[in-house]
């Protein structure tokens, strides 16, 4: 089984609580306006990868542990059997493994429309982000890029983990963004607040640095 994969990191710590490995899947079907991932948005064969070595990288970067492992992109439930698989994958590890990770993942879609579609799936998941970026909104909860999204624990992990944050704010932890350099690019992980990308642009312009291809635009 394959899957199309536009980015994976360790540690990420802005996605949810703790060091976590974060997986941006490749393919949007939903294209909100304003989103700022939208290299993540073409079905790019060139991204493929087996799920098996996607396991494997994770198992790797996370030998001494992780705290848990956030599913974005991209749309994640565009590739519906390929993240069962991952998912059943990574279940299969903490099982055998001992671990205690937790599973969150974004989506794009409403979640009625998940619920009614892909039971199954979220029956393999911890915690969920769900429904769309509204770039007309304020900014979410905690993790959350639109107030419109909310934070839904599912399994009795994810409530152990997840309940008392879905009424936090942002502001809680502070405005926090991760930047990491990969094959001469920059990558910003995280939920900016509006206006953050345009600023960041003049204020590198600034300083004689043009940002080129950028993702939000
Ligand atoms: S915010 Fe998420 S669901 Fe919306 S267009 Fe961007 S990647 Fe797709």
């Amino acid at each position: 089984m394959n899957i199309l994969l536009n980015k994976a990191h360790f540690p990420v710590t802005v996605l949810g609580p703790g060091r976590r490995i974060g997986l941006w899947l490749q393919g949007c079907t939903i294209r909100c306006k304003g989103c700022v991932s939208q290299d993540t948005w073409p079905a790019d064969a060139s991204r493929t990868m087996p799920v098996a070595a996607l396991l494997d990288w994770c198992k790797r970067v996370a030998q001494d542990g992780c705290d848990g492992i956030t599913i974005s992109g991209g749309e994640p439930f565009d590739q519906p059997k390929p993240l069962a698989s991952l998912l059943r994958g990574l279940r299969a590890w903490r099982t055998t493994a001992g671990l205690d990770f937790d599973l969150l993942c974004y989506s794009g879609y409403p979640l009625k429309t998940l619920e009614k579609r892909h039971t199954k799936i979220l029956a393999l998941l911890d915690a969920l982000i769900p429904e769309p970026f509204v770039d007309g909104r304020p900014l979410g909860g905690l993790w959350r890029g639109s107030d419109n999204q909310t934070l839904v624990p599912i399994s009795p992990r994810g409530v152990a983990r997840y309940a008392d944050c879905i009424g936090q704010a942002q502001a809680a932890e502070g405005k926090r963004m991760q930047i990491s350099v990969e094959d001469g690019k920059l990558w910003f992980i995280g939920i900016p607040q509006r206006g953050d990308m345009a600023e960041l642009e003049t204020l590198c312009r600034q300083r004689g640095l043009e940002l080129q291809q950028v993702s939000w635009r």
